[in-house]
């Protein structure tokens, strides 16, 4: 069962990892297509206007009047060329395309025409040609009728290719416009890497609607993480990646711990590790010996001690409780059994769950486990704590109702510490109440204490209740109790709880005195010692 939850929490963990990023790479993809799509769409729009402009321009020049290379006419096409954004060069070409003059005169940059291919547009060729210094340029040309010379446009390449991403960033990659035929007339970017883009890189090709050429961009699908905005994004995508481990290891942690430690609890009560200490309750006028409360501890398989305050909490709300409580019980009965049946007046107090009193299960184990054992039910207390608040109020005086027709008392532990107040002891009919180590603490040097410790002792007088005062450490706290009215305690100053076999030697010396001398172990001389200290007193 715990495996289970291992693997579920492994593959929750892998899933967890895995997800963001694979939406981080299908992300980058798809924003590596789109910017390759928006770079060739803006490319093939800015080589329309390009082509548009030129051949606006070369046809408002040939409609005026016929092409010359004469000085006016010349110094008129080299204005346009002034003017325009788009034009590099512009020619007087005769039938063939072979420039006769340009815009400078004599001097043309023009030496070879490559290809010429037709447009949409009647009477407007596109021409690639390559100049003098071996660039390949594209040629918007009117084409002459009958023969005549007619004009040609050359346009800049760096007007129709992309110099920056959509984001306003510096464009890293390849972009080719060719014409139909396929014939490059602007490049820019590196050519050699082209098979390198198209391998791991995605590619987008436009075509102008217009005029025919296509436009091709080749990107790195990485290229993209190129700017601010994409690496905000990443970041935003890692930060919520580690906030999500974070939290999932917040959450899995410790249900983790919480999984291993049931297991192990469940484990050791099947080992029987979880064994009663005892400890001593007295008669605070007489110093005699009233009985015992059952404290459990964990004992490890390495001998360590465990405090059930590192346990309890974690099983009080599940059904181990239950079990951990019926085994001490079973073990109180065989550890000190024989030691309890040879002194009617002693008893033994357990500490109950909450959860225990639910469908009279207590009654049925106190009845299952006592009823005919060495110790009798008159001798067997059933400490219910006052620190979280029953849940069925009903069902506990009832369980507690049954528990007295028994012949069990009852007593309820903490009192003082809940939000509950004096109801509690009013509504559930209890036997004894065991005041807060707390109220004892504060005993000496606080007056709300001490009124509130008169009121309980009142309050146990009139409804015929014992009192038992728990945490007594000190001389001085005996001697106010006494005055208050308080007979019975327990506490470190007497002894602290004992394992079962030094509890034993502690109740045969002092309530026989039967115990020799030197079997006595030290520690329960000390505790002899105190005892008698106040009885003297
Ligand atoms: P509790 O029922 O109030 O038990 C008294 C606690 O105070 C015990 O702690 C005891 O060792 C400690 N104590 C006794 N005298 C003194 C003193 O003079 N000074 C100080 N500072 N402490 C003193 P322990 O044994 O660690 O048990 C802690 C709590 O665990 C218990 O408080 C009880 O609520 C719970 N517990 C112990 N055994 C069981 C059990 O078998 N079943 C259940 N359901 N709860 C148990
Ligand atoms: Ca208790
Ligand atoms: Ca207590």
């Amino acid at each position: 069962m715990f495996h289970k939850y291992k693997w579920a929490a492994a593959l929750l963990g892998v899933l967890l990892t895995a997800a963001p990023i694979y939406w981080l790479t299908s992300w980058l993809e798809k924003q590596g297509e789109a910017e390759a799509t928006i770079t060739a769409r803006w490319s093939v729009a800015a080589m329309d206007v390009a082509i548009g402009d030129a051949a606006a321009t070369i046809r408002e020049i040939a409609a005026r009047r016929t092409a010359t290379c004469d000085a006016p006419y010349v110094n008129e096409l080299r204005q346009r060329v002034f003017r325009s954004h788009y034009l590099k060069e512009i020619a007087i070409v005769d039938a063939k395309g072979q420039t006769v003059c340009t815009d400078l005169g004599n001097t043309f940059s023009v030496r070879d025409v490559l290809v010429s291919s037709a447009t949409p547009q009647p009477g407007l060729m596109l021409d690639a040609v390559r100049t003098d210094t071996d660039e390949q340029f594209l040629r918007v040309r009117l084409v002459g009728s009958r023969g005549q010379p007619s004009i040609a446009a050359l346009l800049r390449a760096d007007a129709m290719l992309p110099r920056l991403t959509s984001d306003g960033e510096r464009f890293s990659g390849y972009v080719r416009i060719a014409l139909v035929d396929g014939t490059v007339i602007a490049a820019i970017g590196d050519e050699n890497e082209k098979a390198v883009l198209r391998e791991e890189g995605v590619v987008s090709v436009v075509q102008s609607e217009s005029y025919g050429p296509s436009v091709t961009v080749a990107m790195r699908r990485n290229g993209v993480i190129a700017n601010y905005n994409d690496l905000r994004r990443i970041g935003m995508v890692l930060t919520g990646l580690i906030a999500i481990v974070i939290l999932a290891g917040a959450l899995i942690v410790p249900w983790r711990q919480t999984q291993t430690i049931t297991s192990e609890i469940e484990r050791a009560v099947l080992a029987g590790e979880f064994i009663p200490y005892y400890q001593p309750i007295f008669d605070i006028r007489t110093g005699k010996l009233l009985g015992a409360e059952v404290l459990v501890r964990w004992r490890k398989p390495d001998g360590k001690l465990v405090s059930p305050g590192e346990f309890i909490p974690l099983v009080e709300s599940s059904s181990i409780i239950i079990d951990i409580t019926r085994s001490l019980m079973r073990k109180v009965c065989s550890d000190i059994g024989t030691t309890i049946e040879a002194r009617p007046d002693l008893y033994i107090s357990f500490n109950v769950a909450p959860r225990h009193l639910k469908d009279s299960a207590i009654l049925n184990d106190v009845g299952a486990i006592f009823e005919g054992s060495r110790i009798r039910l008159s001798q067997v207390v059933l400490e219910i704590t006052e620190r979280h608040e029953l849940e069925n109020l009903t069902a506990a005086r009832r369980a507690i109702a049954a528990l007295q027709a028994l012949g069990c008392r009852t007593a309820l532990d903490d009192v003082g510490t809940g939000d509950s107040g004096f109801s509690y002891i009013l509504k559930l009919g209890v036997d004894i109440i065991k005041i807060d180590r707390l109220f004892v603490e504060a005993i000496k040097t606080d007056p709300q204490a001490q009124a509130i410790v008169a009121t309980f002792v009142d309050l146990a007088r009139n409804l015929r209740m014992k009192i038992i005062a728990e945490g007594i450490e000190k001389a001085e706290q005996i001697e106010y109790l006494r005055q208050m009215g308080i007979v019975a305690a327990q506490g470190f100053f007497f002894a602290p709880p004992l394992p079962a076999h030094l509890f034993i030697q502690l109740t045969e010396t002092l309530v026989t005195r039967s115990s020799k001398e030197e079997d006595v172990a030290a520690p329960v001389k000390g505790y002899v010692a105190a005892i008698d200290q106040i009885a003297a007193a």
